[in-house]
């Protein structure tokens, strides 16, 4: 019989990680579920990351997430990467399998965890504002998803052109790239249309230059951007008469995923939800 007293160790490699809220939503899932589970919010800068894996290799930890800045730096590290990481190139969530640090790559699955009881994206066309590191998650998984066309919209072309060469490899949806110099408008056979830019981050009144005059009642919009949840971008959508979807739901999502990936535990995304929403208020 055993006593309970070991933990099964979870946690967050980043720097800074001190606005980083995972750890509120996690570890709300772990008490939710009577789980003897622990996620500890680890500040580590790029010097200091081999330690740490080393570490959590040492003490046996279940596995981690990666944020800024190590999402990339972390593969070497590893021992084997799933398919979107390696689509990617980017991992945020380790998986220790038997004795190996397997990494994977949440930010995509997240977002889609959260568009799909709303919108089938099989066949849809989506259009991405941005093409950084969410966009690149999201425009993978929306890829393997099987959506037919894919619309990426950005103020840096070579940064577009990087995101189209890795969605080119995930699939067979038609391309296309359009510059951001002025406000654009929304083509009308467009199905979603994604922020996935970091505008809006902390400032809810910030705007993004989209026609508000192209957002059909039909449309469904949604935004990357966690805190906070109601961002200008999606009230104006929802007056428009859009569907809309939070940067809430993709954080959610991606925490019920790893959690899953650690412990093969569905655990309650409204409890996490709840969790996040009390520390944002
Ligand atoms: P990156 O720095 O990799 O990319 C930022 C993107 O935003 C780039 O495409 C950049 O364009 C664009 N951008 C920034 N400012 C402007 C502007 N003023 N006008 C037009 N475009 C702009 O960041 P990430 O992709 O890693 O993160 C983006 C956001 O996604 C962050 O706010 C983050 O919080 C959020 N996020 C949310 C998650 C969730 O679970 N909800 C998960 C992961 C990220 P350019 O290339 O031209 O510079």
């Amino acid at each position: 019989m055993t006593s309970g007293f070991k933990a099964d160790l979870t946690g967050s490699f980043s720097t800074p990680c001190d606005d980083n809220p995972t750890v509120v939503m996690v570890e709300a899932a772990y008490r939710h579920h009577n789980m003897n589970w622990r996620y500890i919010n680890a500040e580590v800068p790029p010097d200091g990351l081999a330690s740490a894996v080393a570490g959590a290799r040492a003490m046996g930890w279940r596995g981690f997430n990666l944020s800024m800045p190590h999402k990339v730096s972390i593969i070497p590290l590893l021992d084997g990467l799933g398919e979107s990481a390696q689509l990617i190139n980017a991992v945020n969530c380790v998986v220790r399998v038997n004795d190996q640090l397997i990494g994977e790559n949440t930010d995509g699955k997240g977002f889609l965890s959260s568009l799909t009881p709303i919108h089938e994206p099989k066949g849809s066309h989506v259009m991405l504002l941005g093409a950084g590191g969410a966009a690149r998650a999201i425009a993978v998984e929306l890829i393997l998803a099987g959506i037919a066309d894919l619309t990426i919209v950005n103020r840096s072309l070579n940064r577009a052109n990087e995101l189209r060469d890795i969605a080119e490899s995930a699939g067979n949806a038609s391309i296309r790239i359009m510059e951001w110099k002025e406000q654009i408008s929304v083509p009308d056979d467009v199905h979603v249309l994604v922020n996935c830019t970091s505008i809006g981050l902390g400032d809810a009144e910030a705007t993004i230059p989209v026609a508000s005059s192209s957002l059909r009642k039909d449309l469904i919009v949604a935004d990357v951007i966690p805190n906070p949840p109601k961002t200008l971008f999606l009230k104006t959508a929802q007056e428009a008469g859009c569907r809309t979807i939070d940067g809430l739901g993709m954080l959610v999502g991606q925490g019920v995923l790893g959690i899953r990936y650690w412990s093969q535990m569905d655990v309650a995304p409204d409890i996490m939800r709840q969790a996040l929403v009390d520390v944002f208020s």
